[in-house]
C-alpha cells in the first residue's frame, strides 16, 4: 500500500490499525485491546485496568518493559472525539492514505502519537536489546470525556503497585504548524468564582432606605481588577482575572434591586495557588459586601516541570531530527499531564495539532516518521 514501502518501526501501519478501531469516547476497548496485543508482541507485560461501572466503565492499559531505572513512561489516550455532523472527504475510521497523508479520527490526537512511541521502542530495542532502564505506557480510553476513570485511576493503581516512573512524556499534539515548534512543560491553573451580593430592595428616590447590592458588586469587582495579579514568571505569562458575567435581572427603572451576581475566571501561573486566590477573593468581597456568597470551583492548579535533564534531552532529540529548537511553553488548554504532574515530572511533545477535533483529521506520514525518530532519540539519551 502507498506510504508503507518504507515504514520505520511500523509507525504508519500501527497508526492506521488504531484509526480503524472506531474508539469514540467512551472507548469500546478496541483501541486498547489492539495496542495490548502489539505491546505483548514486543515483550511488554501488559495489565488491562478497566475502571468504573456500566456506561462509565473505561478501558485502560498499563504496560512495562524491564524493571530498572531510569523508568520512562509514555502517556496517551486511544479514545477520540466524535466524527461530527459535517461530511468527511475520507472515511474517519478507514485509515486512507493519499499523497503522503494519513486521514482519520485520531490521526494526530493521538493515535499517531501512540504509534510513533511504539515504533520508537521497536527501533530502540533493535539497537539496544538489553536496556538498563525500563519503559512503560499509560494508555487510557477516556481522556476526551469526563476522565474520571482514566489516567487518575491508573496513576492511583501505579502508586499502589510501585510503578511511578522517573519521568513521563505525554504524546498529545503540541506543535501548532510544523514539527519541532513546542514542548509543553506545564500549564496554568483555572478558578471560577460566582459572587452573590444581597442588599435591601427599595425605591431609587429613597436610597437611604435601601442598600444597593449593584454598587457593592461594582466596587469589589473594581478592586479585584484594579491591578494585575502578577507580571508573569520565568515560564508563565501573567495571570489573568476576567469578569465573565454580571447578572441583576432588574426590569424596573425605579427599583434598587435586592440582589446582584457576578462571575469571574482566573487563569493563574505558578506564583499562585487556588487556595491563596480563593482567600484573596473572599477577603476583598467581605470588605465591600459583608454577607455576600462566594462560590469557588478550582478546576486545576498550575504545574511546572523544571527544564532540567530529561526536558533538555527531549529538546536535543527534537532539534536533531527537525533542525528546530523547540520553544518551552506552558500555554493552552488541559491534558492528562495535570494529573501526572502530582506524581512525577512530565512534559508533552507530539504531532502537529492543526486538524485535531476537526473534519478530515490527518497527519503527514513524514511527521509520523519524524516523531518516531524523535522519541527513539529521546529514549537513547535518557535510557543510555
Ligand atoms: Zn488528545
Amino acid at each position: 500500500m502507498a506510504g508503507l514501502e518504507h515504514d520505520p518501526g511500523g509507525v504508519v501501519a500501527l497508526a492506521r490499525d488504531l484509526i480503524r478501531c472506531p474508539s469514540v469516547t467512551p472507548d469500546d476497548g478496541c483501541g486498547i485491546n489492539a495496542l495490548a496485543a502489539v505491546l505483548e508482541g514486543i515483550g511488554f507485560s501488559v495489565t488491562l485496568l478497566p475502571f468504573g461501572e456500566g456506561a462509565a466503565r473505561t478501558p485502560n492499559l498499563y504496560a512495562r518493559l524491564g524493571t530498572g531505572h531510569p523508568h520512562l513512561c509514555f502517556a496517551g489516550h486511544t479514545d477520540v472525539v466524535p466524527v461530527g455532523d459535517a461530511p468527511w472527504a475520507h472515511d474517519p475510521f478507514g485509515g486512507d492514505i493519499h499523497d503522503g497523508i494519513l486521514f482519520g479520527r485520531g490521526a494526530c490526537d493521538m493515535k499517531g502519537g501512540i504509534a510513533a512511541f511504539v515504533a520508537a521502542v521497536r527501533l530502540y530495542l533493535q539497537k539496544t536489546p538489553a536496556p538498563r532502564g525500563s519503559i512503560s505506557l499509560l494508555i487510557t480510553g477516556d481522556e476526551e470525556g469526563p476522565a474520571t476513570n482514566g489516567t487518575v485511576r491508573v496513576l492511583e493503581w501505579m502508586q499502589a503497585n510501585k510503578q511511578i516512573p522517573d519521568f513521563c512524556l505525554v504524546g498529545e499534539p503540541t506543535n501548532p504548524g510544523e514539527m519541532g515548534e513546542v514542548i509543553k512543560i506545564g500549564r496554568r491553573g483555572s478558578l471560577n468564582a460566582c459572587i452573590t451580593v444581597h442588599g435591601t430592595q427599595g425605591h431609587v428616590a429613597y436610597p437611604h432606605r435601601a442598600d444597593n447590592p449593584v454598587h457593592r458588586l461594582l466596587a469589589l469587582l473594581g478592586e479585584l481588577t484594579a491591578a494585575p495579579l502578577d507580571a508573569g514568571s520565568a515560564w508563565f505569562e501573567p495571570s489573568s482575572l476576567q469578569v465573565t458575567s454580571l447578572d441583576v435581572g432588574n426590569t424596573a427603572t425605579n427599583v434598587i434591586p435586592a440582589r446582584a451576581q457576578g462571575r469571574l475566571n482566573i487563569r493563574f501561573n505558578d506564583l499562585h495557588t487556588g487556595a491563596d486566590l480563593s482567600g484573596w477573593l473572599r477577603t476583598v468581597v467581605a470588605r465591600h459586601a459583608p454577607g455576600a456568597e462566594v462560590a469557588i470551583a478550582i478546576s486545576g492548579e498550575s504545574f511546572l516541570t523544571q527544564p532540567d535533564a530529561p526536558v533538555e534531552a527531549l529538546r536535543q532529540a527534537v532539534r536533531a531530527v527537525t533542525g528546530h529548537v523547540p520553544r518551552l511553553d506552558t500555554g493552552g488548554g488541559t491534558s492528562d499531564a495535570r494529573f501526572i504532574s502530582r506524581y512525577c515530572p512530565v512534559a508533552e511533545f507530539g504531532l502537529v495539532g492543526a486538524s485535531m477535533h476537526k473534519v478530515d483529521e490527518h497527519v503527514a506520514l513524514a511527521d509520523l516518521t519524524q516523531l518516531t525518530a524523535i522519541y527513539c532519540g529521546f529514549l537513547e539519551k535518557v535510557m543510555g
